[in-house]
């Protein structure tokens, strides 16, 4: 040794000079030989190694095909960018990414007949006086609802005359403003009682029944109260929305089994006495 004191950070100050040979007392030199820019591309080899480890270790007949069975996506390992897609499109319910509201149209949203029901500020919209942003972005957000729900049959149309949409907005973790929550009714002469299996006529006084097409909430979002709120918005007697004298009869149709305990609960909390709707 010569004697000459080091410091801990003379090792990351730059290569060292003396002692080129001794890579013990040199590690920057023998570790780190080029600039520290290129130190940055180091942990992408590593992980292309792990990756490719990761294949033989699946054993599988089509190398480098991973079959998520989660979400049903077939992606290569080998690419990152496949990776990336499967990360995007595997999180596609979790994430409000695909729900999310322009500042534009939060704009628009708020010259709608609008009411707060709880915490939770509902917008109505039917086709009439949706314009063409509008109805896109909820056509957007339908297509992933729609999955999330297991609804295929679009049979009539979201815009048709005897339809209305009603939807929340929430903040994500990161203050953006997204879909937390959206209802499709529509108006219905008639609905079966669940248990007696017998038909229930529209009233006289011309009050329809609400049929709820579909109704979702944003995983991040639910047992916030949101579905209540947005029942509460289609059944309630509300001048903003539609003129009515008192709270309208709700039917459902085609529920889940978590929707079926939802609704069930609803119902009973707001319909004392009267038997569950569908259609
Ligand atoms: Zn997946």
């Amino acid at each position: 040794m010569s004697g000459k004191k080091r410091k801990i950070t003379d090792f990351f100050n730059g290569p060292c000079k003396e002692e080129t040979g001794e890579s013990l007392k040199c590690p920057k030199k023998s570790i780190f030989p080029t600039e520290p820019k290129k130190i940055a591309k180091k942990p992408e080899k590593r992980e292309k190694l792990d990756l490719s480890q990761r294949i033989l270790d699946v054993g599988q007949e089509n190398i480098g095909n991973l079959h998520c069975e989660a979400c049903n996506m077939i992606y290569s390992v080998d690419s990152p960018k496949e990776a990336e897609r499967h990360r995007i499109f595997h999180n596609r319910f979790e994430t409000t990414v695909n729900f999310n509201i322009e500042q534009n149209l939060i704009e628009i949203l708020k010259t709608l007949p609008n009411q707060k029901i709880g915490q939770h500020r509902i917008v109505f919209i039917c086709a009439k006086m949706a314009g063409k942003i509008v109805k896109t972005s909820v056509e957007y957000w339908m297509k992933f609802v729609n999955e999330s729900v297991g609804y295929v049959s679009e049979s009539t149309g979201l815009w048709d005359e005897n339809r209305r949409v009603y939807l929340s907005m929430g903040l994500s973790a990161e203050s953006e403003i997204f879909l937390a929550g959206i209802l499709v009714a529509e108006k219905l002469e008639e609905a079966i009682n669940e248990e007696s299996g017998e038909t229930t006529k529209k009233c006289k006084n011309d009050d329809w029944i609400v049929g709820i097409d579909r109704i979702w909430t944003h995983k991040i979002k639910r047992k916030l109260g949101i579905g209540s709120a947005l029942l509460d918005a289609v059944t309630t007697r509300d001048t903003k929305f539609e003129h009515r004298k008192r709270r309208l009869r709700v039917a459902f149709s085609e529920l889940s089994d978590e929707g079926r305990v939802f609704a069930q609960k609803y119902v009973g909390k707001h319909y004392e006495n009267e038997p569950f709707l569908i259609y």
